[in-house]
């Protein structure tokens, strides 16, 4: 046992990349494998890989470069708009990158010159979500200017929604998109290769042939690694839930009331809670909080317990209707969020454990 830990089932991944790939290859598009949910880790890309995703997407240039220098030689794209200040890093250490900003864009081409090279961009447009991306109405005069700078190549148009406003991704979305990839093609006299559709939410449009059929790529991070779409979180047929799971030991296992007694004031953290006094509860506390894990995104597989709370390093769990006689000493193994998957192959404090081939 240990510390808390992460088990990852790497035959899962692979199993889960399958199922998407698959299905997105029957609809003509092609899937880049998001490993941003597990810190880039190469074991994860290389599932993902095996899977047949066709290359991988991450939005750290710290995990791209974990994955490099691990030995993983696909295709690298970069998903988050990358800062000014690290043009250099980008054209450097991925192969492609999703763009928004005009002097960004500059920057990136000057940054390719310098390396004798040229940096393939998606520009992304913003169709409501309201995170990043190009506005409509400024696309075309921006990919002039961008087509007009030596060292960068606009090989395609992306879009992302569900992830800032929550935006559900409709048919007439895309069909927007589409009518703006036309736009942008006759103001270049070019056409693009790429119309790079979305993320886990799009998958039910996909699915339901819903998707214009010149949609040829979108980036899936969630429904590979958690086997879910990101709409409704429910699970992706043909893919496990299972592949992340949490395990943290009980360092403390108590009968204590359900309510705090004498005068509060707000917890560790500066919240003030309303506790329901349920009476005298069998209490567990275990060895993995805040600083590892967002709390709310844990969902113990046991359906008996119950996660009451947290503070920076124990999580407090509710297991008088266990259906495992709870002790000290014993691992307690939950379900997690994507945020909590994220936090917690980020935490220094949590142990990584792979099973299959690495
Ligand atoms: C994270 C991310 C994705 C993947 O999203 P999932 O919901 O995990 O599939 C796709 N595109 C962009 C731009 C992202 O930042």
């Amino acid at each position: 046992m240990g510390r808390p830990w992460v088990s990852v089932d790497l035959a899962k991944v692979e199993e889960n990349a399958c199922a998407i790939v698959r299905l997105c290859g029957q609809h003509g598009i092609s899937v880049t494998g998001v490993t941003k949910g597990t810190c880039g880790s190469p074991e994860v890309g290389r599932a993902m890989l095996r899977g047949g995703v066709a290359s991988l997407g991450e939005s750290r240039l710290e995990n791209a470069a974990r994955l490099r220098a691990a030995g993983v030689e696909a295709p690298l794209m970069l998903l988050r708009i990358p800062a000014l200040s690290r043009v250099d890093e980008v054209v450097q250490g991925v192969d492609l990158s999703l763009d928004s900003e005009l002097v960004v864009l500059e920057g990136l081409a000057a940054a390719a010159r310098r390396r004798k090279g040229v940096h393939p961009v998606i520009l992304m447009v913003d169709l409501g979500d309201l995170r990043e991306g190009i506005w409509p109405d400024d696309l075309v005069p921006l990919a002039r200017a961008v087509a007009k700078l030596d060292g960068l190549r606009v090989t395609g148009l992306g879009t992302n929604l569900t992830c800032y406003g929550g935006v559900v991704p409709t048919e007439e979305h895309m069909q927007r998109f589409v009518a703006l990839v036309d736009e942008v093609e006759r103001a270049l006299g070019q056409r693009l290769a790429w119309l790079s559709g979305g993320s886990s939410s799009a998958l039910s449009l996909i699915a339901a042939g819903a998707m214009p059929p010149r949609v040829n790529h979108v980036r899936i991070g969630e429904a590979i690694l958690l086997g879910r779409e990101t709409v409704r979180r429910e699970p992706w047929p043909g893919t496990a839930q299972d592949a992340f799971q949490l395990h943290a030991e009980v360092v403390e296992r108590k009968r204590k009331p359900s309510a705090p007694g004498g005068p509060r004031t707000a917890d560790a953290f500066g919240r003030y809670r309303q506790f329901e006094d349920r009476g005298l509860r069998e209490r567990a506390l275990l060895d993995v909080g805040r600083e590892d894990v967002d709390v709310e995104g844990l969902t113990p597989l046991d359906p008996g317990m119950e996660v009451l709370g947290a503070s920076s390093d124990y999580l407090v769990v509710d297991v008088t209707q266990a259906e495992a006689d709870v002790r000290v000493g014993d691992e307690v193994a939950f379900a997690l969020s994507y945020g909590a998957l994220l936090a917690a192959m980020d935490s220094a404090y949590v142990d990584k454990r792979y099973r299959g081939d690495l």
